[in-house]
């Protein structure tokens, strides 16, 4: 489609609310030139656009650099909704309900770990971290308190042994979004969810473990307890089949009553219902706790990759390691802006408060909160703070990845799963795969330039770069 953009600034574009008869705010795309030239090349700019005619929608509707085509939302979008008059859209947050990501940092550094160890440790961490679409395998819930961990978050699994309170600490929201009711969470929900309690999903989820390549922001590295050559495991996976369903559900039961809220849509997947209503507020109760499971499925993931560094790098080692942060990069959450209360989608993008927000645990409050940013298996990730841009400018949000650049199809068609694996391996980087096809899917050139993404993000003034880490190896759903 071609969209018509005016530039704002050197990252920034717009296209005004004018562009379309519908469209009630702005959209805005942070990207540099090259960026902005891939993101044209698929729907997410029209998606971005059928966003910004939603009801009760503020400002402008922003897309991050990151930014590809998603079910009804672009993933890398951001849309913030007046609490009165707005709508939440369960396609604003997406069927990964709060995917995000946890990073640890072991006491250790990636040349002390050596050759043998470390495939030691590979095996380790793939027979006790199950992968896999579908796949169970999660830590045994007694009655009701599956009920407790979707109401409570992480900090149930604390009570039962598993991982510890200062892991619950360094959670955003500390690990529990407020309002949670499981009674709004279906059945089948929870029958999909129960058994998945610690297990990492589908494709591209991952556990990867990793090596502090470059530190370039010191005092906020410092400040993090990351140094230069330190071993790192980076958590990616979000709410399994629980928060899948919960999607689902509220999809539907949203598009049957479009018409008696008087909404219109440009795309049914829009499907959305306003805040105030009761299938809003069931919405978002069931949101929230399937965001709690998600925060208590990366704990106990992490708890699991304790045990395998435990075992081949002993106790102590395990005890060390620290739970650095963990974001949600999938989630809607009331904020206020300009002393405007506001429902912000994130989806496929991260929360990235400045230094001095209280949202931010205190060892972390004069560097700004940190953000994770997962680039591929075969090139670099990163980790970034939040700067003050990001209040100014994106609702406190930054983006959540490189972005995908092909589709998963396309991507198959490029290369073998087990063709890849080999060029990982002679670059170093140890391949644990549920499925060869999952991770054809997932090969590095299906997605964007992460070095680039970041760089963006950073000159925005939205979020600012701390450490450049490059995989050492890694577990695929
Ligand atoms: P998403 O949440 O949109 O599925 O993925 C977030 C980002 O993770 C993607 O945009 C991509 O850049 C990154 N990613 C996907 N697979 C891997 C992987 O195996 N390792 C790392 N480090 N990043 C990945
Ligand atoms: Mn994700
Ligand atoms: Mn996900």
């Amino acid at each position: 489609a071609t969209v018509s953009l005016h530039r704002i600034d050197a990252t920034t574009w717009e296209i005004p609310a004018s562009a379309r008869p519908d469209m009630r705010v702005p959209a805005r795309i942070i990207a540099d030139g090259e960026l902005l030239a891939e993101i044209r090349g698929d729907e997410s700019l029209v998606q971005l656009q059928n966003v910004a005619t939603l009801p009760g929608v503020v400002d402008a509707v922003i897309a991050m650099p990151d930014i590809h085509q998603g079910y009804g939302f672009p993933v890398g979008g951001v849309a913030a909704m007046d609490v009165e008059e707005g709508v939440v859209s369960p396609g604003g947050v997406g069927y990964d309900i709060n995917c995000g990501v946890r990073l640890l940092a072991l006491p250790l550094d990636a040349d002390e770990l050596g050759a043998e160890r470390k495939e030691r440790l590979m095996d380790e961490l793939f027979a006790r971290v199950p992968v896999g679409t579908g796949r169970g395998g999660g830590v045994p819930l007694r009655p009701g308190e599956l009920e407790a961990v979707l109401r409570e978050g992480p900090r149930v699994l604390v009570d039962k042994g598993i991982g510890r309170d200062d892991d619950v600490e360094h959670c955003e929201s500390r690990g529990r979004i407020e309002g949670a009711d499981p009674a709004a969470v279906s059945q089948r929900a929870r029958e999909r969810g129960h058994d998945q309690l610690g297990t990492v999903g589908s494709g591209n989820h991952f556990v990867e473990l990793q090596r502090v390549e470059r530190v370039v922001g010191e005092q906020a590295a410092a400040t993090l307890g990351l140094r230069e050559g330190q071993l790192t495991v980076l958590i990616h996976s979000g709410s399994r089949g629980l928060g899948h369903q919960v999607c689902t559900d509220y999809v539907r039961k949203m598009d049957a009553m479009l018409a008696r809220y008087g909404i219109r849509l440009p795309d049914r997947q829009l499907s959305c219902a306003p805040i105030r209503s009761p299938e809003g507020r069931a919405y978002l109760a069931a949101m929230a706790a399937a965001a709690n499971f998600a925060w208590a499925n990366r704990h106990a993931i992490a708890a699991r990759v304790r045990e395998a560094i435990a075992r081949v790098l002993g106790r102590e080692v395990a005890a060390a390691t620290q739970t650095v942060y963990d974001v949600a990069h999938n989630v809607a959450k009331f904020e206020a802006y300009a002393e405007r209360r506001v429902l912000v989608h994130r989806k496929g993008a991260t929360r990235a408060f400045p230094a001095g927000s209280p949202e931010i645990p205190e060892r972390y409050r004069s560097c700004g909160q940190p953000v994770f940013i997962p680039g591929s298996m075969g090139t670099a990730s990163w980790v970034l703070v939040g700067a003050p841009g990001s209040v100014e400018r994106t609702f406190g949000t930054t983006c959540h990845g490189a972005g995908r650049r092909l589709s998963r199809t396309r991507a198959r068609k490029q290369i073998h799963g087990r063709e890849l694996e080999r060029q990982l391996a002679a670059r170093g980087i140890a391949v644990r795969a549920a499925s060869a096809r999952g991770l054809a899917e997932e090969a590095p050139f299906a997605y964007k330039e992460v070095d680039k993404v970041v760089e963006v993000v950073e000159r925005a003034g939205i979020a600012r770069r701390v450490v450049r880490l490059v995989p050492v190896g890694v577990i695929k759903g």
